[in-house]
C-alpha cells in the first residue's frame, strides 16, 4: 500500500505513522526526520537543511525531491511506503508523480489529517521526541511514564529546534502558503480523504484504518 498522509506541522501525521508503519508493515519516509539524521550526523545534506529548518522554512525543492527518490527506489519501498511530510509543495507534488511514473506505481491513498489551527502550536510547543528511537511525546496529551524518559527504549527525549512558538508560527504560515495548495491537487486525483485529527490519537488511527478499509 502506497500513502501519503498530508495535513499541516502538529497535526499528528507522525503519531499516526508510527503506528500505521507497524501495522501495515511498511516504511515510514518522513523527509524531516531524513533532514533531522543527516543534521545529527554533520552531512552535507545535514548543513544544507539546517539553515532552512531552523527558521521553520521549507529546504528547497532541488535537494528535497532527490532524497525522497533515492528513498522510494529502495528494496523495502517495492511493496508500499508512507509518505509523511512529502510533498509539501505543488513543485515536489509533480516530482512525485513523475517518480512513480517513472516506476509504474500510483499512490493508493491520500489522507488529510485535518486539526483547527489554534491547536497546531499547543501541540507543536509540547512536543517532545525520543534521541534514540524517535517516538514523539507531548508533555501534556501523551506524556510519558517517566518525565524526559521514552517509554519504548528508555531513551532522553528532547524539544525539536524549530517546535519554539516563534518558529512554529512560521512554520504554519509557510505551511498555508505554500501546501495548503495541495490539498487541492489531490482532491483533483481523487484520491484525497480528510480525517477528523482533533480527535484521540486511538480515534485517529482507526478513522484513518477505516479509510484504508483495514
Ligand atoms: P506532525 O508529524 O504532523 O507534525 P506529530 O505527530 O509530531 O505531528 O504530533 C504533534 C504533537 O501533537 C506531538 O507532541 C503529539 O504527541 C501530539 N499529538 C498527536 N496526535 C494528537 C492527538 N490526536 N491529540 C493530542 N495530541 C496529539
Ligand atoms: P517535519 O519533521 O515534517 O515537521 O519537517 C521539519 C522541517 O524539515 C520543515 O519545517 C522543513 O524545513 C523541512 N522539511 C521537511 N520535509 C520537507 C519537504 N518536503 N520540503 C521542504 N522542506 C521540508
Amino acid at each position: 500500500m502506497r500513502i501519503l498522509l498530508m495535513g499541516p506541522p502538529g497535526a499528528g501525521k507522525g503519531t499516526q505513522a508510527e503506528q500505521l508503519t507497524e501495522i501495515l508493515n511498511i516504511p515510514h519516509i518522513s523527509t524531516g526526520d531524513m533532514f533531522r539524521k543527516a543534521i545529527k550526523e554533520q552531512t552535507e545534506l545535514g548543513k544544507k537543511a539546517k539553515a532552512y529548518m531552523d527558521k521553520g522554512e521549507l529546504v528547497p525543492d532541488e535537494v528535497t525531491v532527490g532524497i525522497v527518490e533515492d528513498r522510494i527506489k529502495e528494496d523495502d519501498c517495492a511493496d508500499g511506503f508512507l509518505l509523511d511530510g512529502f510533498p509539501r509543495t505543488v513543485n515536489q507534488a509533480d516530482a512525485l508523480g513523475k517518480m512513480l511514473g517513472n516506476l509504474g506505481i500510483k499512490l493508493d491513498s491520500v489522507i488529510n489529517v485535518e486539526v483547527p489551527f489554534e491547536e497546531l502550536i499547543g501541540r507543536l510547543a509540547g512536543r517532545r521526541i525520543c534521541k534514540s528511537c524517535g517516538a514523539t511525546y507531548h508533555m501534556i496529551f501523551n506524556p510519558p511514564e517517566v518525565e524526559g524518559v521514552c517509554d519504548k527504549c528508555g531513551g532522553e527525549l528532547y524539544q525539536r529546534d524549530d517546535d519554539t512558538e516563534e518558529t512554529a508560527k512560521n512554520r504554519l504560515e509557510v505551511y498555508e502558503k505554500q501546501t495548503a495548495p495541495l490539498l487541492e491537487y489531490y482532491e483533483n486525483t481523487g484520491l484525497l480523504v480528510s480525517v477528523n485529527g482533533n480527535q484521540s490519537m486511538e480515534q485517529v488511527l482507526k478513522d484513518i484504518l477505516k479509510v484504508l478499509g483495514k
